[in-house]
């Protein structure tokens, strides 16, 4: 198995990779650190959890460091992220990778003062980590100066032409000098995409990372059967376990994150709520307070946990089951960072069984099923065989132990699995299997058109 070693890294970095406490690098750092050093373009299948971010900036700072930093110092190095949290991320993680290195770097996203992120643009950095809108303001002020720019890093591309940006994207890249190496990652690969892709990469190197399999086999999982009404009770009753440490919730709406946050510190835990509708530094303080342990609860939106990195989250609870099955994917996602285990728990509500049946298809496991305590409203348990197979769910004794069992994979024409509506329970009309994955028609991608939302 390769080691950090193995690789042609110089010694300041591989010394920060060992204070880092990696041990080996991330699939996808074994795969592409290599090329990214000989210059190769890359188009990388990967999204957050899979150190895609130690992947492009451990070669980016070899590159840079190789040469002198000219006088005085310009941007070299561009990465275009799609959120204020992710770029801020991607911003710690070069000051970390490059700690003992002598380059600089500096984060620019909107919803804050211009000043001094354009003082900090003055005085020179080397790598510039940027949100389109802010960005193509500083373009446009001519504080930002991006013609000798050797290497474009766009992140979470998919996700730009979710939230509206993909204009602006083209904007940027078309101020950048024509020759270049890119590096262009995205979770998925839409059309526009992949015509993105198309536009502005040279003959890359192609790398697809799964985390999907990976990181779920890793997660202890469980399944609550609950009543609507006895969501909140059960999360009270299970957060008087200790080890959930530090646990991040998962609601559908904003307001059932409010509504979560405010009853938990009722009832004497530290939580905060993170989603859209927070300020900017409502948010920062937020994810600051539960990273450094001050809450012990974050209760989050989908929208707003994505690409979000806290290591150490000990749980998962998906309060209410995502719309989108993927989703389920991400959320859990969180628990297992850096290769580490973790335990997710869900809450599935009678009217929320098409959405356990929709992730259960996707993850290809049937999720561990757990009783609701005594004196809090459980729902009707549906007798198991979501995948035909009629065994049983594997009892878990304990959170933290038992491993979900991998299904085989219906052929994609193999009816919808059903679970069965326990004995007494009302028949819910079984539903055509419109759709290979989710058993259900595909949910149309949404597009966002807040353009320049993040300025
Ligand atoms: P990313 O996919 O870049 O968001 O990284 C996810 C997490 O994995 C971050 O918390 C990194 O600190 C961590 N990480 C990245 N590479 C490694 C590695 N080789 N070994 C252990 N942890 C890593």
């Amino acid at each position: 198995m390769t080691r950090f070693e193995d690789l042609p890294l110089i010694e300041p970095i591989l010394r920060a990779v060992r204070e880092e406490g990696y041990d080996r690098p991330t699939p996808i750092q074994q795969q592409t650190i290599r090329h990214t050093l000989d210059g190769r373009d890359m188009l990388g299948c990967a999204q957050t959890g899979t150190g895609k971010t130690a992947a492009f900036a451990l070669p980016i700072l070899q590159r840079l460091n190789s040469v002198p930093a000219p006088n005085p110092r310009h941007v070299r190095v561009l990465v275009l992220s799609p959120t204020r949290e992710l770029a801020t991320q991607i911003g710690d993680s070069f000051a970390r990778y490059g700690r003992h290195l002598p380059l600089r770097h500096t984060v620019v996203f909107g919803g804050v003062g211009q000043q001094p992120q354009a003082q900090a643009l003055r005085q020179g950095v080397d790598i510039l980590v940027a949100t389109p809108g802010r960005l193509l303001d500083l373009i446009e002020q001519r504080i930002a100066k991006l013609d000798r720019v050797g290497i474009l890093v766009l992140d979470e591309a998919d996700r730009m032409l979710d939230m509206g940006f993909i204009h602006d994207v083209r904007r940027v890249i078309g101020t950048l000098p024509k020759k270049r190496q890119t590096l262009f990652f995205s979770a998925t690969l839409p059309h526009d995409i992949q015509t993105l892709a198309k536009d502005i990469l040279t003959n890359p190197v192609r790398v697809e990372v799964t985390p999907t399999a990976t990181t779920v086999e890793k997660i202890a999982q469980s399944l609550y059967h609950v009543d609507k009404h006895g969501k909140f009770p059960l999360l009270r009753k299970l957060l008087q376990d200790p080890t959930l440490q530090r646990t991040l919730v998962f609601t559908r709406t904003k307001r059932g994150a409010n509504k979560v946050a405010e009853q938990l510190n009722m009832n004497f835990v530290k939580a905060d709520a993170i989603h859209g509708n927070k300020a900017q530094s409502a948010r920062e303080r937020a994810l600051e307070n539960f990273k450094r342990g001050l809450s012990r609860v974050l209760v989050a939106t989908d929208i707003a946990a994505r690409g979000i990195d806290v290591d150490g989250v000990t749980h998962v609870v998906n309060y209410d089951m995502p719309d989108v099955p993927e989703n389920y994917v991400h959320r859990i996602g969180r628990t297992a960072r850096a290769g580490a285990g973790g335990i997710a728990i869900a809450f599935c509500a009678p009217d929320e069984r098409e959405e356990l049946r929709a992730v259960e298809k996707l993850i290809r496991l049937k999720i561990p099923v757990k009783a609701v305590p005594a004196g809090i409203a459980h729902s009707a348990v549906p007798t198991p065989g979501a995948f035909g197979s009629g065994a049983r769910p594997a009892p878990l004794p304990q959170h933290h132990h038992p491993h979900p069992q991998r299904q085989s994979a219906p052929p994609p024409h193999a009816p919808a699995p059903q679970h069965s509506p326990a004995p007494g329970s009302p028949q819910r009309p079984a539903s055509p299997p419109a759709h290979p994955v989710a058993g259900r028609p595909p949910i149309p991608r949404r597009i966002l058109w807040r353009k320049r939302r993040d300025r």
